[in-house]
């Protein structure tokens, strides 16, 4: 990976001496190769400075990648090999993801502009994946089924061939590891399409996971832009199936490229999460949790519980105490302890955020916190955005409706559980939500009644790679992490062993 030092600030930054021997190569096969498609520049999001560049991948580079990802897996005997021995490899590669995690992080909070604290923890999901998932390979059994005759049935797994991992900028190395770890465990190959906004800690995954002892030519990092490389991946006739995580549009035209071809896709898709606080929540826990849900990464989070609807009893003072914390939080670099709320990843996602909230106030919504981009001169030159919360809006504007993708939330007041129940699922989404109440009767009630994959009650945010995630409706097709992950990467089938004693009874030919 080359980090080209443009500047004398990142220059001197360690990130780029430890990372300088991976000099602009993507990862084909097992060989680090300077690409052939389109230079990547990479601009640090805090400063606007590119630090790095890179020659991506094209459609003929997924071509080599898979057909040679397909014959490592056999040639290797990855494919064969037994569950507790790819496990240790895996273990391996976990081990020098939390051994090399400051390195990790020093470079994706370079590459993404998030803060420290949340790249290290998304380094530290990424060890803890690839460790769970060898866990899960080595107690993943097949299983021997009541048979309706007179037979042994077993039904067993086994690879797929070669695995697509497509992922978006927001959470590198974690979203990584949630579909590399488990697709390597079941025995297949993988080719990896990290984003051109972020492709930097992928390419580093994969030199760690050379360096731990993964058979050659398993594993592919190929950057480049999603409508070729991305393409290219999904439509190759040997890529036996995808894991897509991205935006709903993206989602939905490769589930149609995907169906012509008969391949399951797994899609993580966008949200607009509700999170909802009853009036005898616990009132600083809730506040805590809202500001956390919402505007850690920078609202840049498919979760992010960005409706947030308050029981009208409480809901002024709430608001008031909500908007006054928001106002607190200190925007500034990712990599300065103190910031909470770092840059957005690039100038022009930042630009269009800025957008739908100008367009949401045209519309009638009333800023109560942010919404202008900070006239701070240490800011200028980055791609920051202030925590904004709006109200006099309903469920129904463009502002509640679609995914804003940035530190941007509504607040809305509400009635009954009725009426909340109602206003949470009155959207094409249904990722995740949250519900604030001491009454955990109701929060079981309500969260059973919200069209949501993931419910926190008197939390939000939190995750297990044991716990597995859905998005229903327009946030997904299909269920990642968990201890059924692996097998989500298998192809599942069916033995009938006769073990009667004559043959079967079938037409006058004896
Ligand atoms: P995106 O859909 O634009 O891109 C995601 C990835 O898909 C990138 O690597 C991109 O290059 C690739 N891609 C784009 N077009 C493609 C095509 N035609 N064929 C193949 N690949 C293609 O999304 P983004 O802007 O990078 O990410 C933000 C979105 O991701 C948000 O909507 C967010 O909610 C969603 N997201 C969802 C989850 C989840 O788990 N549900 C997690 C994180 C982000």
């Amino acid at each position: 990976m080359s980090l080209v030092a443009s500047t004398a600030e990142i220059a001197s930054t360690s990130t780029v001496d430890a990372d300088r021997d991976l000099l602009d190569r993507i990862f084909v096969a097992g060989r680090w190769e300077i690409g052939t498609g389109d230079i990547i520049e990479s601009v640090n999001p805090a400063t606007g400075q590119v630090f790095a560049t890179l020659h991506g991948a094209t459609a003929d580079t997924v071509d080599v990648a898979v057909r040679e990802g397909l014959a490592a897996a056999q040639q290797s005997g990855w494919t064969t090999m037994l569950p507790h021995e790819r496990a240790a490899v895996l273990h391996r590669i976990g081990n020098a993801i939390e051994a090399n995690a400051d390195r990790i992080a020093a470079l994706q909070t370079l590459d993404t502009g998030k803060t420290l604290t949340e790249t290290r923890a998304l380094a530290g999901s990424a060890a803890n994946t690839f460790r769970y998932m060898a866990a899960a390979l080595e107690t993943m059994d097949g299983s021997l089924t009541t048979p309706r005759g007179p037979w042994m049935t077993l039904s067993t797994f086994r690879p797929m061939g070669v695995i697509g991992a497509i992922t978006p900028w927001n959470s590198p190395i974690a979203s990584d590891a949630q579909k590399i770890a488990p697709a390597l465990a079941a025995g297949n190959a993988v080719v990896s399409k990290p984003p051109v906004w972020a492709p930097w800690v992928t390419l580093l995954l994969a030199r760690l996971a050379e360096d731990a002892g993964l058979p050659r030519g398993l594993l592919s990092v190929l950057p480049g832009p999603g409508r070729t490389v991305g393409e290219a991946l999904v439509r190759h006739p040997q890529v036996a199936k995808v894991s897509f995580t991205g935006g709903t549009t993206t989602g939905r035209h490769l589930a149609h490229v995907a169906a012509d071809k008969l391949m399951p896709i797994t899609l993580e898709l966008g949200g607009k999460s509700p999170t909802i606080v009853f009036d005898d929540a616990d009132i600083d826990r809730a506040l805590q949790g809202i500001l956390f849900g919402v505007f850690s990464s920078s609202g840049q989070s498919c979760i992010a519980g960005s409706r947030i609807f308050v029981q009208r009893s409480i809901f002024d003072n709430f608001t008031a105490e909500l908007v006054r914390r928001a106002s607190a939080l200190r925007v500034g670099p990712g990599a300065d302890p103190a910031t909470d709320v770092a840059p957005m990843i690039t100038r022009a996602h930042r630009d269009s955020v800025a957008t739908m909230v100008d367009d949401a106030v045209r519309a009638g919504a009333q800023i109560l916190c942010g919404g202008a981009i900070p006239d701070d001169p240490a800011l200028a030159a980055g791609s920051f955005y202030p925590p904004t919360i709006l109200a006099g809006v309903t469920n129904a504007d463009t502002i509640a409706q679609d995914e804003v993708f940035g530190p941007v939330a509504v607040i809305m007041p509400f009635d009954d559980e009725a009426d909340v129940i109602a206003q949470a699922n009155d959207t094409v989404f249904g990722l995740a939500s949250g519900i604030w109440t001491e009454d955990y009767r109701r929060a079981l009630r309500v969260g059973e009644a919200i069209d949501a994959g993931t419910v926190w009650v008197n939390t939000y945010k939190q995750f297990s790679i044991s716990t597995p995630f859905t998005g229903l409706r327009d946030s997904g097709l299909g269920t990642e992490k968990g201890r059924d992950a692996v097998r989500q990467y298998c192809d599942q089938k069916s033995f009938y062993l006769d073990r009667s004693d004559s043959p079967l009874g079938w037409g006058r030919a004896r």
